[in-house]
């Protein structure tokens, strides 16, 4: 295991889910879960793991914006963080690798973007993961650029609208506002990358 990220609980779920709290040097920590989803036809494994300890988004329905943002993780720390927990996984008999790796932890991937890319283009580099996803509150700004890197880094983007209606959304995802980057903008971007 990398030395610059050490494990300090895991738990295990009865649907064999397995939730990870990792901490780094400087004492910063942050949480992987592995777990199995049924995609084209079958069960896959899936690792989702954290790009930054804290948010700044802010969104008022998550333990993570409540704590603020603290810093970014490098692109070095996540690859510790997938690397850690796939041998974690593997040592108890589960895959070595996964089918889809998902940067839906804790924080807002397109806001540490170099970092998050770096990673992923590493990621798929070794083969540990076939599918590399963000998972984004809506960014707009950096999602044409995800475009650019699907063919070796970041390969499926998700967005969380977490709601139906920009009043809804303006209510519970804070960078929401007219002078920010509301649901509207965001949606067509994504359409964009297709
Ligand atoms: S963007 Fe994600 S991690 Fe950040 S506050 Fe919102 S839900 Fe939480």
């Amino acid at each position: 295991m990398s030395t610059i990220i050490t494990c300090l609980d895991e738990q295990h779920s009865s649907d064999g889910s397995i939730k990870f709290l990792w901490s780094y040097a400087d004492r910063t920590t942050v949480e992987s879960i592995f777990f199995t989803f049924p995609q084209d036809g079958q069960e896959q494994p899936f690792l989702c793991i954290s790009c930054q300890d804290g948010c700044n988004v802010g969104c008022g329905f998550c333990a993570t914006g409540l704590q603020g943002m603290r810093r970014n993780l490098t692109a070095d720390e996540m690859v510790a963080q997938v690397e850690a927990s796939l041998e974690a996984v593997a040592a108890q008999g589960g895959p070595a690798r996964v089918a889809h790796l998902a940067f839906a932890g804790m924080g807002e991937p397109l806001l540490n973007y170099q970092a998050v890319i770096e990673t992923a283009r590493r990621i798929r580099t070794q083969g540990l993961a076939k599918i590399v996803s963000v998972s984004t509150s809506g960014i707009a700004p950096r999602i044409p650029l995800l475009a650019k890197v699907a063919s070796y880094a970041v390969n499926r983007l998700y967005i969380s609208l977490h709601a139906t209606t920009n009043a809804l959304r303006n209510y519970l995802v804070p960078i929401n506002c007219p002078n920010c980057w509301p649901q509207a903008r965001s949606t067509p971007n994504a359409r964009r990358q297709k």
